[in-house]
């Protein structure tokens, strides 16, 4: 593009940096004074202070590791790490690649296993605190990123390309749809071929030890570090959504849960429009026996 289109694009290139507690990443000319992700109500402030890491300084202490958990559908992590430490997701299509989330940093091999597996045309997050080094993607592929609005304020590290209202489907059989929330701009992605809801933090899942694609409880929450609960209209609206689309696996940032579907996230929900809203995990042998018993 023209300097005169992007006339401040220099400011994309200036250095990154990691928030060691969170994993929030800024471009900064040295490293940054503080973390506004760390200062949001919905997370916590280092006990020690901050502390901030290089591109370079992040790679080596977080190593990237990647296994396709799906066919077509792979995980990107790091471990160990520090912070929230998400997961990113590459998403492969008949028309393209599609990246969603993003992990804390994504080593050299990690990012020559995507450009193997056919790069990255499209990429978008669920919300901020899966972000993870996003950056990285742009930099490195140049896909479009599609992102809402709501969530702007946050992406200063980024250059959204793509934004969208209540619903994108940026390659066919792959929609965005906003659920808000969790953030303003809360995002989840659904593939449809697949029958695989990628949920944000909408949802939270505890596994079970002895499989990892198991979850034994399913929660919702405005704040997990917090404990706070979503208001009845936020859970409202979290329904109208995942009442439309037709998913059996969920995937958080953290869980890639295999046994919990659209069934088991209605149910919590209804649950708890029924007495009020709590971020409490609910084991979903309950839920189901709830469903059997017509509750
Ligand atoms: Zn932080
Ligand atoms: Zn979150």
């Amino acid at each position: 593009m023209s300097p005169g289109y992007l006339p401040f694009a220099g400011a994309l290139r200036l250095p990154a940096f990691v928030c060691d507690n969170c994993g929030y990443w800024q471009r900064h000319f040295a490293a940054p004074p503080s973390c506004p992700m760390c200062l949001d109500a919905r997370h916590v402030v280092p006990q020690h202070g901050w502390q901030f890491w290089t591109r370079d300084e992040a790679q080596a202490r977080f190593p990237c590791h990647w296994a396709e958990l799906e066919p077509g559908v792979w995980r990107f992590w790091n471990e160990p790490v520090s912070g929230i430490g998400p997961s990113a997701y590459l998403i492969q299509t008949p028309k393209g690649n599609m990246g969603f989330e993003g992990c804390p940093v994504f080593s050299e091999a990690a990012l020559r296993h995507i450009a193997d597996l056919g790069g990255m045309q499209v990429l978008a997050a669920s919300h901020p605190h899966a972000y993870g080094a996003l950056w990285q993607l742009q930099d490195r592929f140049d896909p479009e990123l599609a992102l809402h609005p709501g969530d702007l304020e946050w992406s200063g590290a980024l250059q959204v390309s793509w934004p969208f209202d209540n619903i994108l489907e940026p390659l066919p059989g792959l929609s965005l749809h906003l659920t808000a929330g969790h953030f303003a701009g809360h995002t989840v992605l659904h593939d449809r071929a697949r029958r695989i809801l990628f949920c944000g933090d909408a949802l939270k899942f505890e596994l079970d030890p002895a499989d990892a694609r198991r979850a034994l409880t399913i929660s919702a929450h405005k704040a997990f570090v917090r404990g706070i609960p979503l208001t009845p209209g936020e859970l409202r609206r979290y329904r109208d959504v995942f009442a439309a689309l037709d998913f059996v696996q969920t995937w958080t940032p953290f869980e890639q849960a295999a046994n919990s579907g659209r069934a088991e996230a209605l149910a919590l929900i209804d649950a708890m429009l029924q007495t009020r809203p709590h971020a409490a995990p609910v084991p979903l042998d309950s839920l189901r026996e709830r469903r059997a018993a017509g509750v």
